[in-house]
């Protein structure tokens, strides 16, 4: 970065985007196998090698995945489609064209919400339309030759286009996450970058801040995480008004992310650009939406998490961070449901939830999906608390790593077994009282003479000397009685 340059004097424009992979048997186009991986060259047949004669069949799976993005993306959905045929000439496009719905996509504008900063906004959506995958060029398995995997040639894809609506990473960062989130918890696409099932290109320009027309955008490609785009596109913007500022032109250009080193290289330029010659595929049939069939895939959407979120703020009362937290994924809002439905007890459920499930998960470096204890036996233990059988510091500290090692064993049976049942028997609990009190008469003395907080060190003496079985609720007040007296 030069030091003579204000960036601040710039806004970035950027637009994504993203190519999802359904999560369909079947490809588009034909009754291959669209699964990921599986040898190179074996999920492939005539129609997906393009022979002649050969004729493409529409999907129907995929059409409702699209839609159901689409409805969760609040677009409006056509209902006349057709698919259109993109010409280009490319090893792995064995027809010669791609099948793509480029010039009349299935899902028109909507938006996507998302968290920034603090603050809710919404990035506006051009589009999402439905085509097929290539396959896939490996240029580094053979010395001399290029190979060909066919596998993925006829994948069904929905590309995601943003309206240039985006102006820095962080929202960029943000959209990507929400838009994985939701594809995963809609079962739309698997989500995975790093295999490639979610692939995002970022569109950039830049202009003077306070300009309304558009720049030049650069489109940047081949960045396999979220983390790498934000990263391309903080270096992107840095060169476009680098180059700027030392009296250059920004050019219409594809360029390619090398995440080893942040920077990224041209691949080609406006000029060597393709001309498609897109025409309507007269082997597939235009197809018309029904009322009934759009309806039925509305009715079988769930719950969106941003209305999840809203919901557990409003009903449960829980602070926007916990509802946040605990909808981040599907797996661990499920298991949230599961848990509130067994326990009354809905705030200590969300603080179990963020606290010690979360921490077990960090430390296993694991999803919710793999946690052993079922949500009925978490409720167990929050109703031992609840009950004042136990405290929370016990529970989560002893009793919950042996229910997870012992999933069939009840908390109360484990509590019993390892002699951890509070106490909440005064008579039992004055007599430490006093031991703890004899040994701080300087404390004792400070807290009659008004230093009230020092009763937080008295009751942590009396909960360490019972080995933390003293009810504290109980030993606080005791405490109080005595000193006060
Ligand atoms: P193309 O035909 O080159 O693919 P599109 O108009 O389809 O261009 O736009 C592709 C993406 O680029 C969209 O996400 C769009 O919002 C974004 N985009 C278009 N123009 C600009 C611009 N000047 N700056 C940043 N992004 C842009
Ligand atoms: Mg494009």
């Amino acid at each position: 970065m030069s030091a003579s340059i204000d960036y601040n004097k710039y806004e970035a424009v950027i637009g994504l985007e993203v190519h999802a992979q359904l999560l369909t048997q079947s490809k588009l186009f034909s009754g291959d196998s669209a699964a990921f991986g599986g040898l190179p060259n074996t999920h492939i047949s005539p129609v997906t090698l393009g022979h002649p004669g050969t004729l493409p069949f529409l999907n129907k799976k995929a059409v409702e995945l699209a839609i159901k993005l689409g409805f969760a993306c609040h677009c409006e959905i056509a209902r006349e489609n057709f698919f259109a045929r993109k010409n280009y000439f490319y090893p792995d496009l064995p027809k010669g064209y791609q099948i793509s719905q480029h010039t009349a996509p299935i899902c028109i504008g909507g938006h996507v919400p998302v968290f920034v900063d603090g603050k809710s906004r919404h990035i506006q959506l051009n589009r999402i339309h439905l085509e097929e995958d290539a396959g896939k060029s490996m240029h580094d398995q053979d010395a001399d030759n290029t190979l060909v995997d066919y596998n993925r040639a006829g994948v069904p894809l929905v590309e995601i286009v943003t309206e240039p609506d985006l102006h820095n990473s962080d929202e960029a960062y943000a959209y990507l996450t929400e838009l994985r989130r939701l594809v995963r918890w809609l079962d739309v696409c698997d989500g995975n970058m790093e295999e490639g099932s979610m692939r995002c290109d970022a569109n950039i320009s830049i202009r003077l801040k306070g300009d309304t027309s558009l720049g030049t955008k650069v489109e940047v490609k081949n960045m396999n995480s979220i983390r790498n785009v934000k990263r391309a596109i903080d270096n992107e913007i840095k060169r476009q008004i680098t180059l700027v500022e030392e009296g250059g032109r920004v050019v219409q250009e594809t360029r390619s992310f090398d995440a080893s080193n942040g920077s990224s290289f041209p691949l080609r330029s406006k000029e060597e650009a393709n001309d498609y010659r897109y025409f309507p595929d007269p082997d597939l049939a235009p197809f018309n939406l029904t009322d009934a069939f759009l309806e039925n895939i509305r009715k079988s959407l769930p719950e969106l998490p941003e209305e999840m979120i809203e919901r557990y703020i409003r009903e449960l009362g829980l602070p926007e961070y916990d509802a946040r937290v605990i909808c981040d994924d599907k797996a661990t809002a499920a298991y949230f449901g599961e848990l509130i439905a067994a326990t009354p007890h809905h705030k200590a459920a969300a603080n179990w939830m963020l606290g010690p499930v979360k921490s077990w998960l960090n430390d296993q470096s694991a999803g919710m999906e793999t946690f052993p204890l079922p949500p009925a036996s978490l409720a167990a233990l929050i109703a031992l608390i609840v009950d004042g059988k136990v405290n929370f510091s016990i529970a989560s500290s002893r009793i919950l790593p042996v229910m997870i090692g012992e999933p069939g064993k009840t908390p109360i049976a484990i509590a019993t077994e390892l002699n951890l049942i509070q106490d909440t028997d005064a008579g039992s609990i004055l007599p430490v009282i006093e031991e703890v009190l004899a040994k701080f008469p300087g404390k004792v003395a400070e807290f009659k003479a008004g230093k009230k907080g020092l009763i937080g060190l008295f009751v942590g003496e009396v909960m360490k000397m019972s080995a933390g079985k003293a009810d504290p609720k109980l030993t606080n007040e005791l405490l109080m009685k005595r000193l006060n007296s």
